[in-house]
């Protein structure tokens, strides 16, 4: 999945995805990506995030919403990404997934599920002041 936040200058903050879905997915299958506070959520009153990972599971969750509304209740986007991922994995230790969280003040974060295959979760940020797109990474936990 590709997960975009993009905030305009004047605060205005949207969020989409673009998927292929899970390998093998039986046909007709809707993964988390295309539904509104899973795969992705956005309120210009807040922030926005996206959402990657084992949609299955992840959809269950409402991560990207609930990162949202812990960012509406002051939270900082690491910790609101945090916080959504944590909620998972309390259910689900071992499932795949990472969010990216940004507010409506332009700082982001992102957090990802610590497993064999994900260690690391990389992304892509630019800003009005940057040339180019600055790769950035978090450690999972
Ligand atoms: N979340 C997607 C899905 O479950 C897969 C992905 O993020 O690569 O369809």
């Amino acid at each position: 999945t590709i997960g975009m936040i993009a905030i305009d200058g004047d605060g205005n903050v949207a969020a989409g995805t673009s998927t292929n879905g899970l390998t093998h997915k039986v046909p007709g299958r809707v993964g988390d990506s295309p539904i509104i506070g899973a795969g992705a959520y956005a309120d210009s009153s807040a922030g926005a995030a996206a959402a990657t990972g084992d949609g299955d599971i992840m959809m269950r969750f409402l991560p990207s919403y609930l990162a949202v509304e812990l960012m509406r209740n002051g939270a900082d986007p690491s910790a609101a990404c945090k916080s959504a991922i944590s909620r998972i994995k309390r259910h689900y230790s071992d499932f795949f997934g990472a969010i990216i969280c940004a507010n409506t003040t332009g700082h982001y974060g992102a957090a990802c599920n610590n497993v064999p295959s994900l260690t690391q979760f990389h992304f892509m940020v630019e800003t009005a002041e940057s040339d180019a797109p600055v790769l950035k990474s978090v450690a999972c936990f």
